[in-house]
């Protein structure tokens, strides 16, 4: 991710570092470059003019001036305020409730959403020794329940039994209760997803919201669609309620749009990242980490 962004503003922050002075008009040089690589890097337009503003503000302030490697500073303030449009205050899922923990997984159909349900119920088993029950919500595509038994068994982490004939409200009651009978640290529960942001589909996600008061309500999105994965976050957030984002395909996005807009347009946090198609392909959000990546 971030190949071509990291590949601009090294080029940029090269030239800067070469010159043993720098001018207030060698920053506004540099700040409209960054600009325009941020743009090409498909990051939302306000989250760019708010991040040159702040990074500029500080630039041309008379310590970097006139410091003795004022170019190095420029990338110490770009690198700080990459941490803070990523959210510094990023946190992991959050698991701190009374047993069964109801997490929503939410998202458009093809997102990623079950893969990715049972990437984050094989860390919570693995990492976090959480004993994990997962529900697939999908009444309407039998494939899609079927989908998530079977990584169930791939990844060691138990399914509630499918009914024939309920509907999605009905079984993420089933799967609280067993949760609560059985000795169920989480309850993963996959709902729907369709092609579009749909009413239907976000009424039926909010019924289910209403009736287990999920911790948290996690949109998974494909990082591969850029800013329409930041209007669904917030699509989801304004008629569902989201309280962080899974980001998917980010090992086949080079250009990081998404996950640098995320925080500054939804004001959620992105938990967590999804680089492969393998159960095994998921990693902590590290923002301290992926400014690094993107400076080189
Ligand atoms: P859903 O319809 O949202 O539940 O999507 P699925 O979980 O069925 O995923 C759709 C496709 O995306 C599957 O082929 C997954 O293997 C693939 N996929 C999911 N997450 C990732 C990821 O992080 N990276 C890559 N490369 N593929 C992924």
């Amino acid at each position: 991710m971030f190949e071509g962004l990291s590949e601009r503003l090294g080029s940029v922050f090269d030239r800067l570092k070469k010159r043993g002075a720098l001018s207030e008009s060698d920053v506004s040089t540099a700040m409209r470059e960054v600009r325009v690589a941020l743009l090409e890097a498909d990051v939302a337009l306000p989250v760019v003019k708010s991040f040159i503003d702040r990074v500029r503000e500080r630039a041309i302030g008379q310590e970097v001036i006139k410091s003795v490697t004022p170019g190095q500073m420029v990338v110490k303030i770009v690198h700080d305020e990459l941490v803070a449009t990523l959210g510094s205050d990023s946190q992991a899922v959050n698991l701190n409730a009374v047993a069964p923990v109801p997490i929503l997984m939410v998202g458009l159909q093809g997102g990623g959403k079950t893969t990715t349900t049972a990437k984050l119920a094989k860390r919570l088993t693995e990492r976090d020794r959480k004993k994990v029950l997962m529900a697939s919500l999908d009444v309407t595509r039998p494939a899609a329940r079927e989908q998530l038994r079977t990584l169930g068994e791939q990844v060691g982490v138990d399914t509630l039994p499918i009914v024939q004939g309920e509907t999605a409200l009905t079984i993420a009651k089933r799967a609280m209760t067993a949760g609560r009978l059985q000795g169920y640290d989480v309850v993963m529960l996959d709902t729907a997803g369709r092609t579009s942001i749909d009413e239907g589909l976000m009424a039926e996600a909010r019924a289910v919201r209403d009736a287990v008061n999920p911790h948290e309500v996690l949109l998974v999105a494909d990082a591969l669609t850029g800013q329409d994965a930041v209007t669904t976050a917030t699509n989801f957030d304004e008629r569902v309620g989201i309280t962080g984002i899974i980001l998917t395909r980010v090992d086949g996005d080079s250009r990081g749009g998404a996950a640098l807009s995320m925080r500054g347009v939804t004001g959620k946090p992105i938990k967590a990242l999804g680089v492969g198609e393998k159960v095994g392909d998921l990693e902590d959000f590290h923002p301290e980490r992926i400014a690094g990546r993107i400076l080189g």
